[in-house]
């Protein structure tokens, strides 16, 4: 379904068709950005180049790296520079959302949050028989 949105980088209006996230002259821009940025990489010399100097010499910005890299369209397998910041710390990691430490922070974090609530509830029960005891008596 077509709809009209604004060009995050150049803001002009466009028809967002769901494929590109940009106009049609930034997505042509893009393109040939990849094409020199997958040229560079190519070369057996660049494999594991950092995304620091994939930017340097081809100018493409770390941002469009990590777009590529996210939608696999540079494979960290193949290019064991690449990578994009984890959604919660900004750690470069090549697969998932988040980063390994956030994964187990996250995890620890509900696994905390799962203890207090039968805490709060075991209290809750005690303190509710205590009262009926009371009452009874
Ligand atoms: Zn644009
Ligand atoms: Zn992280």
């Amino acid at each position: 379904m077509a709809e009209l949105r604004n060009c995050p980088k150049c803001n002009a209006i466009f028809n967002y068709n769901g494929l590109r996230d940009v106009c049609p002259k930034c997505a042509k821009e893009e393109e040939e950005l990849f094409e020199q940025v997958y040229r560079f990489l190519r070369q057996r010399e660049n494999r594991a180049a950092s995304i620091e100097r994939i930017t340097e010499v081809t100018g493409a910005s770390p941002e469009l790296l990590h777009k590529w890299v996210r939608k696999r369209r540079l494979h960290p397998a193949q290019f064991p520079g690449l990578g994009y910041p984890c959604d919660s710390c900004g750690t470069i990691i090549n697969q998932g959302k988040i980063c390994r430490s956030c994964t187990d922070r996250i995890q620890s974090d509900l696994k905390q949050h799962e203890s207090n609530m039968e805490f709060r509830e075991t209290v809750a029960s005690q303190n509710k028989k205590t009262y009926l005891s009371n009452r009874d008596r």
